[in-house]
């Protein structure tokens, strides 16, 4: 009979003095220190929750301790890269959040094309250490956004219709278990948990470093036009007919909301393509309001941070598509026209490419014959404007999700139920998953995240 780990509460002070013997006093927060308020925050302004204990570990032994600890005492264990999560699963009502924000270092070793980056570092963090040698590791497309969480569910952006998603640069990962232990994850020890960790979100370990491929970016090449509403039919017609076209060097994302149509085609690398394949996305339906940009990548990778900042209210709910059909096309418009707020959009990334390459079976992340992924995602400030925002957000996601093909990205979904995990993942996933679950976290520690439960073993079975 495996042990379940059930919610306990202890005495704020008792924990912290636990977590005293080995942490810096600056490293253990607690509901009577001055930074509490401020560190208990997480990114999407809608949770609201507090933790009896925040800690702030340097270094991989002490994340073992910390485990060790909130095993011990039955707490509720919440691991934070970024705080990025959608529904928040970085935080947690009266456990411990294992805050991994100073363990942020990334080093790049530039003739090895190879960057060590802590498991609490941000996008930013990782871009900035390549941008000296001119080298990238694919990723988001926000600054402020955890490596950790990002990678562990996959990792799109930019590049990775050339390069690929994140996951698939990753070279290796040291992981805390459960039990305590700190072990190397690659393709050749443990290699069933290294395929888990490329797709599996938190279910296995803390992640204390990353061991990524980099590659040289080349020459980018950016174009931004808006076209206005009624305008935003025709445009995504003609986007539809371009995709198929684009070399795999270019991808474009979309940004549909009350002001019109956004595009933003980039493109990068040697092979001379990129103002043929950027420049059409200027004349989508007429010419659109805008230009050729003379944008560096590094300023490009935090182009929207200050919109998505912390503190606002999200909520997310995504997919993929085979293609942009003329289905899709009148549910973008429709949503676009009736968003509720002004930043609220429907937001499209082209895939494909590299992200296809990679056969589906060879990494947990589920989706990779996608053609886009989308989200549907209501951004607004006021907490009345809850229930409209949320109703928006939730009855768009559905219109979308019925014209969508099966698997999921299980990063950037707002809800949380064990029947969109299996759904995301599909049956034999799933199942791979959670037999790996049951040998790594057969109690269920790492829970908070998209859960794949412990597959049940023999002697638990009736
Ligand atoms: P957290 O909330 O800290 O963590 C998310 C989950 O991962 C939690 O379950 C947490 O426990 C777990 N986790 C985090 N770090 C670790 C670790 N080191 N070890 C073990 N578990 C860990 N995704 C894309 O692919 N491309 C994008 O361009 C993109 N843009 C985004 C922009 C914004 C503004 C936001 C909010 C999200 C974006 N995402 C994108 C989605 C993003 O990948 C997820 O929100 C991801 O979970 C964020 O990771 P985090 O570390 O910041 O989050």
């Amino acid at each position: 009979m495996v042990m379940k780990y059930e919610d306990r509460t202890l005495a704020p002070s008792a924990l912290s003095v636990q977590l005293s013997r080995f942490l810096s006093p600056d490293a253990v927060i607690d509901p009577e220190s001055t930074d509490y308020e401020r560190l208990r925050k997480v990114w999407n302004g809608m949770i609201d929750r507090r933790p009896a204990v925040i800690v702030r570990p340097d270094e991989a032994s002490e994340v073992a301790r910390i485990v060790e600890i909130a095993v011990s005492n039955g707490l509720p264990l919440a691991i934070r890269g970024g705080g990025h999560s959608f529904p928040g699963f970085s935080t947690c009502d009266g456990g411990i959040v294992l805050d991994l924000s100073r363990m942020n270092r990334v080093t790049v070793d530039s003739a090895a094309r190879v960057a060590e980056v802590g498991g609490g570092a941000v996008l930013g963090d990782l871009d900035r250490a390549g941008a000296p040698f001119g080298l990238v590791t694919p990723a988001g497309l926000v600054s402020h956004t955890g490596a950790g969480g990002l990678t562990l569910g996959g990792g799109m952006g930019w590049t990775s219709r050339r390069l690929g998603l994140t996951i698939d640069s990753l070279l290796a990962a040291e992981v805390v278990t459960a039990d305590g232990r700190i072990i190397e994850a690659s393709p050749t020890v443990e290699p069933e948990l290294f395929w888990a960790l490329r797709g599996g979100g938190g279910n296995f370990g803390v992640v204390t470093r990353f061991r990524f491929r980099m590659h040289p970016l080349g020459p980018v090449t950016v174009g931004n036009w808006l076209y206005p509403l009624q305008h935003m039919s025709d445009a995504l017609h003609r986007v539809a007919e371009l995709a198929p076209l684009a070399p795999r060097s270019q991808t474009t994302t979309l940004n549909a909301t009350t002001s019109g149509l956004a595009v933003t085609a980039f493109h990068s690398g040697t092979d001379g393509l990129g103002e043929v394949s950027v420049e059409p996305f200027g004349t989508l339906a007429g010419p659109g309001t805008g230009g050729m940009a003379d944008t560096e990548y590094v300023a490009l990778q935090s182009r929207g941070d200050a919109d998505m900042r912390w503190g606002r209210r999200y909520y997310a709910k995504g997919g993929f598509l085979a293609a942009l059909d003329g289905n899709v096309v009148d549910c973008m418009t429709e949503l676009a026209r009736t968003a509720p707020t002004p930043d609220s959009e429907v937001y499209m990334i082209q895939l494909g490419g590299a992200v296809a390459d990679v056969p589906e079976q060879a990494t947990a992340y589920s989706g990779r014959s996608a053609g886009f992924y989308w989200i549907v995602q209501p951004i607004w400030d006021a907490p009345s404007d809850d229930a409209r925002c949320l109703s928006w957000g939730k009855q768009g996601g559905h219109a979308m999700s019925a014209l969508s093909q099966a698997g999921n990205y299980l990063n950037e979904q707002g809800d949380v139920r064990r029947e969109l995990t299996m759904l995301a993942y599909g049956q034999e996933k799933y199942d791979r998953l959670a037999r790996l679950k049951a040998q790594f976290d057969p109690g269920n520690l790492f829970r908070l995240n998209q859960n794949v439960a412990p597959a049940a073993s023999s002697a638990d079975r009736p």
